[in-house]
């Protein structure tokens, strides 16, 4: 399992996990990216709202 860059905790994620897929982190509450799935990796998701503009 992948762990959370935030507060380290291990985040569960599927067989079926896709690369920019979203997630929470259960223990810190920190939107998670999928950034890599082999090995799966997660990043901290843009806080930010954008707007896209289209
Ligand atoms: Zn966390």
């Amino acid at each position: 399992m992948p762990e959370c860059p935030v507060c380290g905790a291990e985040v569960t994620v599927t067989d079926d996990v896709v690369e920019g897929e979203l997630l929470v982190c259960d223990d810190c509450g920190t939107e998670l990216e999928v950034i890599s799935v082999d090995p799966p990796k997660l990043k901290e998701a843009p806080q930010a709202e954008e707007d896209w503009g289209e």
